[in-house]
């Protein structure tokens, strides 16, 4: 007789739900038979920007060290970013993807019988990440769609290792000020490492209501920063991100990440990505427009949103989306739908080119037309 594989699996992997990505264009175009060129995928936060001349120029260069091992210490990269976050290198921890950090993270700190706090609509990786080491899931019910930190600390107990909050967060663009996150870590007890997901900071970085976490690495030793090159810096593919943290935790997520958990190409293109001003101020500018140009779709076509300071925006369809979702599809518009993540009014959309966010508004029109 054979084993059952799925019974043998931990209790918590038996009870993960695998991550969702957003559909890809190919499979689209495989199942409603188009041609792959004329569906626009707005649906997994990716840059629409499209790759910056000078990081493809680091890549072609970097290709003739293909059969070498990368430089396992990142040292270039972590040079790099020490000098821009103003932390010392022995602070940076780099991650195959910001996901790879908060893994290092459960990986390090949690086990069964511990647990993690983090907010209901909150990134679907905290959960796998807390789950697939064994240990529990806290959520904590949002305020508003956005993360109640009062809540959240008072969830905290003895056994909590770990809190993620994101700012501002993914599903929601939802955010909180400077305020609300130094009264949250002051009162956090010190054994509980706070991972603070920056994955969309860069989209908001000089607002005045939305807080820097690197200026509050120095007062919470307990405070994790992580940040990401998938996002703003338009480096999805290559999978690179990075946290920043006390020394003593970085050198604990360093005993337990692969040698060689970033490649070759992903550190070539993040050196030069860091210093490409121009790409990311691009970036800004970009989302900035196509956020305005989402939210005056949405007035007209009387559909509320929550307001958001990511590079996405989720809109509220006033009835259960998906039918909305698998009309948009039809269309050859490829949107995220979020009833996963306890929201099954909502559709999650990437701002893109001023085209596609055109194509997209024509599209959803038509579709709400339809009923
Ligand atoms: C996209 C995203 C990440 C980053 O993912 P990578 O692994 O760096 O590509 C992290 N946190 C949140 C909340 C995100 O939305």
């Amino acid at each position: 007789m054979s084993g059952n594989f799925l019974a043998l699996a931990q209790p918590g992997v038996q009870q993960l739900s695998p991550y969702v990505p957003g559909k890809p264009v190919d499979e689209l175009a495989r199942e409603l038979d188009l041609d792959p060129a004329s569906i626009i995928k707005l649906a997994s936060n990716e840059n629409p920007l499209g790759a910056s001349p000078k990081v493809l120029a680091a890549i072609r260069e970097a290709l003739d060290e293909l059969t070498r091992y990368p430089d396992g210490n990142g040292f270039a990269l972590k040079s790099l970013l020490a000098e821009q976050c103003r932390v010392e290198i022995d602070q940076v921890t780099l991650g195959n993807g910001s996901n790879d950090i908060l893994e290092l993270v459960a990986r390090a700190y949690l086990a069964p019988g511990l647990n993690t706090v983090f907010s209901e609509h909150a990134f679907a990786v905290y959960p796998i990440a807390t789950q697939a080491v064994g240990a529990q899931a806290k959520v904590v019910p949002a305020k508003d769609w956005g993360h109640d930190l009062p809540a959240m600390l008072a969830a905290i107990d003895a056994n909590t290792r770990v809190v993620f909050i994101a700012n501002p967060n993914n599903p929601t663009g939802t955010w909180f000020d400077a305020e609300a996150l130094d009264e949250f870590l002051q009162d956090v007890p010190e054994h509980v490492l706070v991972v603070l997901d920056e994955a969309y900071i860069e989209y908001a970085e000089g607002s005045d209501d939305m807080p820097d976490g690197l200026d509050f690495l120095a007062a919470y030793p307990n405070l994790l920063v992580s940040r990401t090159f998938s996002k703003a810096y338009g480096l999805a593919s290559l999978r690179v991100g990075y946290g920043l943290s006390t020394p003593v935790v970085a050198d604990v997520l360093n005993r337990v990440r692969q040698p060689f958990n970033v490649n070759s190409l992903a550190l070539a293109a993040a050196c030069a990505a860091v210093k490409d001003d121009e790409y990311l101020a691009e970036s800004r500018r970009l989302n900035e427009a196509g956020m305005q140009q989402l939210e005056a779709g949405f007035r007209e076509l009387g559909l509320s949103w929550i307001p958001s300071r990511g590079n996405f925006i989720c809109v509220d369809i006033g009835r259960e989306a998906a039918p909305i979702f698998q009309g948009l599809l039809r269309e050859g518009v490829i949107v995220r739908p979020v009833a996963n993540y306890g929201m099954p009014n909502h559709l999650r959309i990437t701002i893109g080119l001023p085209a596609e966010n055109s194509r997209f508004l024509e599209a959803l029109t038509k579709v709400l037309a339809r009923g």
